[in-house]
């Protein structure tokens, strides 16, 4: 296999590794972005659907929207809004007390503006891993990463045994590359601890909370409900509604929301269930129960002619591994680690974290 000088190889298509492979690609270095799933966005994905009925319902079920403070993060921000790809979500949020039964809008003008992908989340990341120099391979999980010591530059083996090319530097873009995998066929992690000891230790140790989701589609339009996004107070179960049909450039043909579980609700059901895949029947009961707690405490004149649970089993990382430097960066073998797990838990973190990499490799490569 012939090797290119200045290629640079992305694992992960979220937010962060396509950050980083677009910034790449724009510092003229060659990349090539692998993801496990089935298409871009990780966390920040879509999900289609069909109803029953043959109705076409989509899902922002992992991050629902994001906040940027960051002037560096706010740019790029603009640019995507200025492409498109973004838009102002200019509803108002606010709480529900499931004792008191009421509505309280809190937002105060002033607050940071929530953006979101258009027409979905992951939408940024699909447009930044098709852009000129970046070369994307979804469902191509990576199963092992080996450094060649002697030719200087890493290689790259799929999940299925399959030899995915040489590469002068590899971004890893998901703690998951540390920790071994049930579909791996390679045996152990892709990245294992010989070839880079600290990072593995800093990454492979980190505690990251889950989140259950439930997709709702209603007929009609819920007007018992007087904001698109809000916060349970005083529930067990669940912890924050979104109303997915109110956001830019969504149909509106039906109405449809996405709630969001409690931590404690989630780790209940994974104490009893485990991390392996769910059954149907296990995912339609816990559909059934967050339904449940939602039509119990706020009334609704409709029922959901379509409703789905999704597990989230590494929702959100508890701390950051990265705060300064915002990715781990091993400059002898160029190897890179960025995600939201290095700077804060959401989209504008992430986003950072992916140009921190992308920087590193910018200084060294770009001249090669
Ligand atoms: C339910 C939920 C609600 C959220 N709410 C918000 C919110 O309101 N605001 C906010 O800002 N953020 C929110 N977040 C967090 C936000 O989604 C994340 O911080 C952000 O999307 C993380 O991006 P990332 O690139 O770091 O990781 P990820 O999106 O997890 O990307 C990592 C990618 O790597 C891929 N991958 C893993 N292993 C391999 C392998 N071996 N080979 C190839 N590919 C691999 C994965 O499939 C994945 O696509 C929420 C997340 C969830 C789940």
């Amino acid at each position: 296999m012939t090797t290119v000088a200045s290629k640079v190889a992305v694992i992960g298509c979220g937010i962060s590794g396509a950050v980083c492979a677009s910034q790449l690609a724009r510092n003229g270095i060659s990349v090539t972005v692998f993801e496990l799933g089935r298409g871009p966005g990780g966390r920040m994905s879509q999900r289609r659907e069909i109803s029953e009925d043959g109705r076409e319902l989509t899902f922002d079920h992992g991050a629902p929207y994001f906040t940027v403070t960051n002037p560096d993060v706010m740019s790029l921000v603009h640019d995507w809004e200025s492409r498109g790809l973004v838009a102002e979500w200019k509803e108002r949020f606010g709480v529900f007390d499931c004792v008191s039964k009421k509505f309280q809008d809190i937002e105060k003008e002033g607050l940071r503006k929530k953006y979101v992908g258009v027409p979905g989340m992951n939408s940024i990341c699909k447009a930044l891993c098709n852009e000129s120099g970046v070369q994307h391979r979804f469902g191509n999980g990576v199963g092992k990463i080996e450094w060649l010591e002697d030719e200087d530059m890493w290689s790259l083996i799929g999940v299925n045994g399959e030899h995915l090319g040489h590469y002068k530097g590899v971004v890893s873009s998901d703690r998951l590359t540390f920790i071994p995998r049930v579909t791996s066929a390679t045996g152990g992690p892709p990245i294992d601890m010989d070839v880079a000891p600290e990072m593995t230790l800093k990454v492979k140790e980190l505690p990251v909370t889950p989140r259950f989701v439930l997709m709702l589609a209603f007929g009609e339009p819920l007007p018992s409900i007087p904001l698109k996004g809000f916060s349970f107070k005083n529930s067990e179960v669940l912890s924050w509604a979104y109303c997915e049909s109110s956001k830019p450039g969504r149909s509106s043909a039906c109405e449809r929301w996405v709630l969001h579980s409690t931590v404690k609700y989630a780790d209940n059901i994974i104490a009893q269930t485990g991390h392996q895949k769910l059954s149907s029947d296990t995912l339609t009961k816990i559909a059934e129960e967050l339904n449940c707690e939602f039509e119990s405490t706020i009334p609704v004149n409709s029922l959901p002619f379509f409703k789905r649970a999704h597990r989230w089993g590494s929702a959100f990382p508890s701390t950051s591994i990265a705060d300064e430097e915002k990715c781990l960066w091993d400059g002898k073998k160029r190897l890179a680690v960025c995600g939201d797990f290095c700077v804060s838990p959401n989209v504008e973190g992430a986003v950072a974290s992916g140009m921190a990499a992308a920087m590193k490799f910018t200084d060294i490569l770009s001249s090669s």
